[in-house]
């Protein structure tokens, strides 16, 4: 807006200077018009005054007609000899010596038909128009006439016209000014009018702004303003939306994902890379990429990054406090200017393939004891030991023993492996005290070998809706591994109840070997014994404490151990009610 006005007063100060220039051209030409006037009225007079002379006699007659002629008027008549010398002046008749100096005397003396000068006059002191015109006589020049007046009595007259002409001009200008600055204003008018509004659409795009149109002239552009608003606020709205919608995909998403400005500064980040890459508290983003991300791996990889080679792919460990497993993918983009980083964390996926690994390793090496101890066997027999009716029957009983392991083990690796979906997940009612008994039964044998007792304790619940299949093979183990652990006479104790938290807990206690602190931790892992040489003696495979643990986990309940050594164990197991 200031701009306008500055352009209004450069303007006005052009139009005032124009109007200055141009007034004095006209006020000059208007004294050159009058004094040419006057120049020419003064000429004529002199002309008649001589001519009347000559019609009276010449000579005196001119000095009396002036005379007689300036009484009536402020005009001043000299009458000069040929040569410039006064021979008679109205003003002063005693007034001497030569005016062959004066210009309107100078331009006669050269030969001139009429002289003019506005000067001075030494002798009045005003300013004075003088014209001389030549009086001939026979082709000679025998006098010269001089008429003076003085212009202040013309002018005075001239003056009142001037002032006249100076309002009409005055008015003049007025209109001139005031249709200037009219068409400057309406020049403007459409940038008073869009630029605030233009200025707002781009401090707030999402708004949509309006001008209301009060000029006809103007109308399509307003409109067009309009237009442009209305379609900007949306587009603005829809990317913000779009944006949006991008921060919330980048926050929820399971994949890391960051990206770097051309200035390696760290502009984003989503909470899942944060999380992968262990950085903790809140970012102020953007900063430099260094101070967030501090894996000297992940840092090579950004600076390996160029424009021929624009994509980078590698798998990254990373040593935070615990060890993770990234597939790192970066990527320059947007022509080149930014970096985009993707990691999938694959420490979970890397874990269960070296745990596949180690069962189907530790699966081969358990298969790979009782096959050879067979193949042994038969072929000892074979070689000739089956002959002898004693050393027969004692190789069979330890291949007996090999086979009943093997199937042992396998039944415990089918169980291992069984997926949810392939075993049915039935809820049944399990009436507890009849399938502890049963239990109980199944193990006589073992129990009268190992002389321990078992004896069963619960009352409540009697009943239990639970799945079979899951909830079975946990207790068996328990037992199994209870009486297997028990010295000779011992006892060991099942019992049962339910809990203030309406769960079911299942107690197996021993009076065994008991297990040490740091086996604790370890024995639920497949294929873990503690004493490897006596639990292969006792027929374990090793995978029966993983199967309780991943079949409690399968029925949602918990599993919690206390041992000491020699002392004995206890296993609770706590199973949550289930609904069908
Ligand atoms: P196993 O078939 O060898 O018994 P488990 O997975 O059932 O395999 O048990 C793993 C190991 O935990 C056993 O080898 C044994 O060393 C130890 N263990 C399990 N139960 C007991 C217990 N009640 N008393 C002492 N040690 C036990």
């Amino acid at each position: 807006m200031k701009k306008h006005y500055g352009e209004s007063l450069a303007w006005l100060a052009v139009l005032l200077v124009i109007f200055i220039g141009a007034w004095q051209l006209i006020a000059g030409f208007y004294q050159r018009q009058v004094l040419d006037q006057q120049q020419t009225y003064l000429e004529k007079k002199g002309s008649l005054l001589m001519h009347m002379a000559e019609l009276n006699g010449g000579g005196d007659s001119l000095k009396d007609l002036s005379q007689h002629y300036v009484t009536s008027s402020d005009e001043r008549i000299t009458l000069l000899a040929a040569d410039g010398a006064i021979l008679f002046d109205t003003y002063d008749p005693s007034l001497e010596g030569t005016r062959s100096d004066r210009p309107e005397i100078k331009t006669l003396l050269q030969g001139g038909k009429l002289g003019v000068s506005l000067r001075q006059s030494d002798t009045l002191n005003k300013e004075l128009l003088y014209v001389a015109i030549p009086v001939m006589t026979d082709g000679q020049l025998s006098n010269i006439i001089r008429i003076a007046e003085p212009t202040a009595t013309f002018m005075a007259e001239a003056g009142s016209v001037r002032q006249s002409i100076f309002f009409v001009y005055s008015v003049l200008c007025l209109l001139i000014t005031f249709l200037v600055l009219y068409f400057l204003r309406q020049k403007n008018r459409p940038i008073e009018k869009i630029l605030p509004v233009l200025k707002k659409m781009a401090t707030q795009p999402q708004k949509t702004e309006l001008i209301m149109q009060t000029s006809p002239q103007w109308q399509e552009l307003y409109q067009t303003i309009n237009q442009l608003s209305e379609q900007l606020s949306q587009t603005y709205q829809a990317y913000t939306a779009t944006e949006n919608q991008l921060h919330t995909l980048l926050n929820e998403l399971m994949i890391g994902v960051f990206i770097l400005d051309e200035e390696q500064q760290l502009v984003m980040i989503n909470p899942t890379m944060q999380e992968q890459l262990g950085i903790t508290g809140m970012l102020s983003l953007p900063t430099e990429f260094a101070s967030v991300i501090k894996d000297p791996g992940l840092i090579q990889l950004i600076y390996r990054i160029n424009k021929h080679q624009p994509v980078l792919q590698e798998e990254l460990r990373l040593k935070l406090p615990e060890e993770k497993v990234l597939d790192i993918n970066l990527r320059l983009f947007n022509e080149q200017k930014q970096l985009m980083g993707i990691s999938y964390d694959l420490t979970r996926v890397r874990q269960l393939e070296k745990m596949q690994k180690d069962f189907v390793s530790n699966v081969s090496h358990e298969l790979k004891t009782p096959v050879t101890s067979l193949i042994g066997f038969t072929e000892t027999l074979l070689a000739g030991a089956m002959h002898d009716p004693k050393i027969t029957e004692e190789f069979l009983v330890i291949m007996q023993k090999d086979a009943q392991r093997l199937q042992r083990l396998i039944q415990d690796i089918i169980q291992l492996s069984k997926t949810e979906a392939e075993l049915q997940y039935e809820l049944q009612p399990i009436e507890l005290p009849t399938l502890f008994q049963q239990l109980k039964d199944s193990y006589r044998q073992l129990l009268a070998e190992k002389q321990v007792t078992l004896t069963l304790t619960g009352s409540e619940p009697t009943y239990w809706l639970t799945n079979r299949e899951f909830f079975y093979p946990i207790i068996k183990n328990l037992v199994e591994n209870a009486i297997q652990y028990s010295p000779k006479n011992s006892q060991v104790k099942l019992s049962w109840r339910l809990t203030a938290a309406d769960q079911l807990e299942v107690t197996v206690r021993d009076q065994g070997l008991g297990i040490d602190q740091d086996d604790q931790e370890r024995i639920f892992e497949r294929f873990y014994r503690v004493d490897k040489a006596r639990a292969r003696h006792s027929g374990g495979t090793g995978l029966g404490l993983a199967i309780v643990k991943d079949y409690t986990e399968k029925l949602g309940g918990t599993l919690h151990l206390t041992s000491h050594p020699q002392v004995g164990s206890t296993f609770s197991v706590a199973f949550p009610k289930l609904t069908k």
